[in-house]
């Protein structure tokens, strides 16, 4: 008896799940066996948030929303963000629920939270692995600090469509360098996760996104099965063999099934194939979109057919949360289904530490001290000088000489700051960053800078802008035009079918070139412009891309020759939009003579060239390369590896660096291969004057390609190898895989 009583006055030991002590795969088992379906449910759901503070405190829907999180509807948020407003509703969740399951918070930290970093495509112009995954550990840092968990990027879809404003997003055309570029930003964003310095990252648009007909926005895509494998899967398994913790479903229909239902896409190849063990979450409202797409007659229909497909989490459609219980009760989905999919979510919960401390990522002192650091806007800065590509530089128009006098900087973009900015900046202040003008005043000295608008806020103009222009070139050495294109169309939903230079902008440009002065062009763009005509009426070209915070410091750097341009485009420029898409790896026609413009019956236009204005690697630096002595073994066999080497020269008067890359083709295939892939690179440094041999080697997996359901196929036969400081400029050798 007294030992009962012992017994009895022992405290009662916690729920098994809230014990640090025990595995999280022990902790989610006792979660899952104590949760309700509805609980269930929510965590499967995702909603936006907004803000919960201030006057939005007395919002019915806000209100509802906190409700929802009070009746444990709630899982993971996005767009909820800062520390105050990430606490007050965690304190919601843990603290008024019957669990105490934390929330994840999550948001579209896509090139910087308050730093802003250049924009994914202009960062992967510098060819720069570790300084990308160092520019995404600084996002997550400040993300991090911020109160968020998790981030919707990177995204990993290859795009050869400049159309389509979320190229700027991605690491442009090649599949080959998305993987490693996927790769690096993965882990720059999620580290080992256990420190509350990085978050989550999210590998999307899953799959084939980039191929949305025509450019357009939310459109459909129609792939193929060796195309997908070869082509489109390749970054997205990169990142998830990176250890990405989600995925993110595509809006788009594969082979004719929503992605997001794609039993394919999901279940076969990403779970099973790819052995991918973290959550699948929805594209923002793409659970529904299974029903307008015509794929499921209602949402509840839908909702089986992405559970089924093996996707998770629903972010916004509120479907998951208002059919699951029931397609369970239904027997139209098991439960052992819904575990899993729960069991993904609560196990980031755990990985973070949510559950022992579920303001881990709410500490307001370092909210304040982390964010837009001197620390963190160096890190911008070198990101935003390495991404610059140098497109055309006439009779050593760039850099500007040291003893110049005056400098018309010219152009509305280059003062307003709204412009320098994309859709994606997460919670970067425009009035922050560093326009051009500013930075060439502080570089050169403001009383050197003469500043002219020259087009309106809408790229028009008139003739009393274009006689200011003018007047203040007519008093300088050298003119600097800023052009291109607003920051605000890159990004979702800005899909352009015309990507020529403004007429406005031409105006200016051609007023510009009759004072018979150096015009230096600078293009502030979220993707590739058509520079066709722009390269006749300039000297030079720099494309700078949009690249945030630091944008001005980094320019006045460049153009004073204190930094060397290196970056090297990742997305062709076309030469006119009929041509699009254009890219260098495409497959050969049967009539390749793509440049003789005199043959009968080739493949060409009648117009315009076949060839794209500036092609996928080329970038020009203050200092010249030459390449020499390819050196490669006549024969590799499926066991060894092909030791390639070249010699390259820095013949001009600057130090500076160089991409070297290497492509390869295989000359007959199964599965016919492109014209040329991109199979390594080297970013070397070369002096002036110096000599330095690079050294790469082909394994069987670059010799190798994918059949129409992911088998790799390494197929002896002819190859060539092409090195070179682009994807046109190479030099060529022959060897055979035996
Ligand atoms: C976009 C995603 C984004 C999500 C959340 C969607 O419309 O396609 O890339 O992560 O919204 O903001």
């Amino acid at each position: 008896c007294s030992q009962f009583v012992f017994a009895q006055k022992k405290p009662a030991p916690g729920p098994a799940y809230k014990n640090a002590k025990l595995t999280i795969n022990q902790r989610i088992a006792d979660l899952l066996h104590r949760m309700t379906l509805e609980e269930k449910a929510g965590q499967l759901n995702q909603l936006n948030g907004g803000v919960f503070t201030g006057p939005a405190v007395n919002d019915a829907n806000q209100q509802a929303k906190v409700q929802m999180v009070r009746e444990s509807k709630v899982g993971s948020f996005l767009n909820v963000t800062g520390v105050k407003e990430t606490r007050n509703i965690q304190k919601v969740a843990v603290e008024e629920t019957r669990l105490g399951i934390p929330i994840l918070f999550a948001f579209d930290v896509i090139h910087g939270y308050k730093t802003i970093f250049p924009i994914p495509l202009a960062e992967a112009c510098s060819w720069d692995l570790p300084q990308i995954e160092k520019n995404a550990s600084v996002a997550a840092r400040e993300a991090a600090a911020a109160g968020l968990h998790w981030t919707f990027a990177p995204m990993c879809d290859i795009s050869n469509d400049p159309r389509w404003g979320r190229v700027m997003e991605g690491a442009g055309e090649d599949t080959w360098y998305g993987e490693k570029v996927a790769a690096a930003r993965v882990k720059g964003l999620q580290g080992d996760l256990d420190d509350a310095n990085h978050v989550l990252a999210c590998v999307k648009h899953y799959a084939a996104y980039g191929l949305s007909e025509a450019g357009r926005e939310y459109g459909n895509v129609d792939v193929s099965r060796s195309a997908l494998w070869n082509k489109y899967l390749p970054p997205y398994k990169a990142a998830v063999d990176a250890g990405a913790a989600t995925v993110m479903n595509s809006f788009n229909l594969v082979d004719g099934v929503p992605a997001t239902a794609n039993k394919y896409l999901v279940d076969d190849v990403l779970k099973k194939k790819w052995n991918f063990k973290g959550l699948v979450v929805s594209d923002w409202g793409s659970f529904g979109e299974i029903v307008t797409h015509g794929y499921a007659e209602d949402g509840k229909d839908a909702t089986r057919k992405a559970l089924e497909a093996g996707s998770m989490m629903d972010m916004e459609s509120k479907l998951i949360i208002q059919y699951l219980p029931q397609l369970v009760k239904e027997g139209k989905l098991t439960m052992k289904q819904v575990d899993e999919a729960v069991s993904r979510v609560l196990y980031y919960k755990f990985k973070l530490g949510l559950f022992e401390d579920p303001y881990r990522f709410s500490d307001e002192a370092r909210e304040s001290a982390s964010l837009f650091t001197t620390a963190n806007r160096t890190e911008a800065l070198k990101a935003a000088r390495s991404s610059m590509v140098l497109l055309k530089n006439d009779a050593n128009a760039l850099p500007l000489k040291k003893q110049l006098g005056k400098i018309a900087l010219i152009g509305h973009y280059a003062k307003s700051k709204e412009d320098m900015f994309d859709f994606w900046i997460a919670n970067g202040k425009a009035d922050e960053a560093v326009s051009v003008l500013e930075g060439l005043q502080s570089k050169f000295g403001a009383s050197k800078i003469t500043f002219a608008e020259g087009y309106n806020a809408d790229a028009t103009t008139n003739e009393k802008l274009i006689s200011d222009a003018v007047s203040a070139a007519s008093g300088a050495d050298a003119i600097v035009v800023v052009i291109g294109l607003s920051g605000k169309l890159s990004g979702e939903e800005r899909s352009l079918a015309n990507l020529n230079i403004a007429e406005g902008q031409v105006q200016v440009l051609k007023a510009l070139q009759k004072t018979g002065k150096p015009v230096i062009a600078l293009i502030n763009s979220g993707r590739p412009l058509v520079l066709t005509q722009v390269k006749d009426l300039t000297n030079a070209i720099l494309q700078c891309w949009i690249l945030g915070t630091e944008t001005g410091n980094a320019v006045a750097d460049v153009l004073a020759g204190d930094y060397n341009p290196s970056g090297k485009t990742v997305m062709s420029f076309p030469y006119a939009v009929g041509q699009i898409p254009v890219y260098y790896n495409h497959i050969n026609t049967g009539r390749p003579t793509p440049e003789k413009r005199d043959g009968p019956f080739t493949s060409r236009y009648r117009d315009i060239p076949n060839a794209p204005l500036y092609p996928f690697g080329f970038g020009l630096s203050y200092t010249t390369f030459e390449y020499a002595n390819l050196n490669c073994g006549k024969t590799v066999t499926k066991q060894t590896q092909l030791p390639v080497s070249i010699t390259v020269k820095n013949t001009g008067a600057y130090d500076g660096e160089e991409v070297v890359q290497l492509y390869i083709r295989d000359m007959t295939a199964s599965i016919v291969r492109p014209v040329k892939e991109l199979k390594g690179f080297r970013k070397i440094f070369l002096k002036a004057g110096e000599t330095k041999t690079v050294d790469f080697v082909l394994t069987p997996k670059d010799l190798s390609f994918f059949d129409g359901e992911g088998n790799v196929k390494l197929e002896t036969g002819k190859f060539k190898v092409f090195v070179g400081g682009d994807s046109k400029n190479t030099v060529e050798a022959s060897f055979e895989l035996k």
